[in-house]
């Protein structure tokens, strides 16, 4: 068994088996090696190998992004203190060595986004995928 790592006309990489690299040939010219996300026909091989070793099936690439966001959303969460809106203060006064270095987030407008940025303060805006739900909001839900 030989396993080629593919891609369809639509650039969705899987992965698939085949017993020789013939069987690959002859399945893919009888249309029978067909994306697991649009169901196209048309593969080729990837010219390179997916970074992702450990799943079995194929992961589409925005399932695989979604869950790198999740993650990143709990590793956040459960390792940096929420400030709420005064994250700009607080990021302000770690980095004029006001206050100890700690992990937090928060929430700012892009207006003081832009401030902290041009400041030279090292925070990290989060695109919306990758920003946990603000406690409060959390508790209102329930
Ligand atoms: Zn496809």
């Amino acid at each position: 068994m030989i396993r080629y790592s593919l891609a369809c006309v639509g650039e969705h990489p899987f992965e698939a088996w085949f017993s020789d690299s013939k069987a690959y040939d002859r399945q893919r010219k009888r249309k029978l090696v067909e994306c697991p996300v649009c169901g196209s026909t048309e593969v080729h091989k990837q010219i390179m190998a997916p970074a992702v070793r450990s799943s079995e099936k194929a992961v589409p690439a925005e399932v695989a992004a979604a869950k790198v966001a999740a993650e990143i959303r709990q590793h956040i969460e459960t390792t940096h203190d929420y400030v709420g809106e005064k994250f700009a203060d607080e990021a302000r006064s770690m980095y004029y060595g006001e206050a100890a270095h700690r992990p937090v987030w928060g929430e700012v407008t892009p207006e003081v986004a832009q401030e902290l940025v041009e400041e030279g303060v090292p925070a990290l805006p989060l695109p919306k995928p990758f920003a946990p739900e603000p406690p409060r909001r959390r508790a209102k839900l329930n």
